[in-house]
């Protein structure tokens, strides 16, 4: 799947759509979801152009991905989240539910999170 220039993250990271930015740095932005599941519910995107987490493990370079796990790290810190505790999500293609096809990182948290996964 190449990547799409026109979708909304990329129109995120160029600045064409407004968000409510938590962080940013060399490899990454993160901001909050739009429609949060949880009291906190933050999403964490890198900057290059790819489409999913196959994409951006086979294609990224170290420093790109190395960069990109310790801003989600960051992030959560900056959003006082370790103590209690939270989650990390990454949907991947259409059985994953992936809709942005940007690759990003769902960080869930502010309160218990129950199951790992709905069941049915
Ligand atoms: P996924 O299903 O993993 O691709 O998740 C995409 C996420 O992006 C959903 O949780 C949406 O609510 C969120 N989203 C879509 N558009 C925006 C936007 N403009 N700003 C912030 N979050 C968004």
């Amino acid at each position: 799947m190449s990547y799409d220039q026109e979708n909304i993250f990329a129109k995120i990271l160029r600045g064409e759509i407004p968000c409510k930015k938590v962080h940013e740095d060399q490899w990454s932005l993160a901001f909050h979801d739009i429609h949060p599941q949880a009291p906190v519910h933050v999403l964490v995107i890198p900057k290059g152009p790819y489409v999913s987490l196959d994409d951006f493990s086979a294609e990224a370079s170290p420093q790109e991905i190395a960069g990109f796990f310790r801003a989600v790290g960051e992030v959560a810190r900056k959003l006082g989240l370790p103590a209690k505790g939270y989650r990390i999500l990454a949907n991947n293609g259409r059985d994953g539910g992936q809709e942005v096809p940007h690759f990003h990182v769902h960080i869930f948290g502010g309160r218990p999170l129950g199951r790992m996964i709905a069941v049915g």
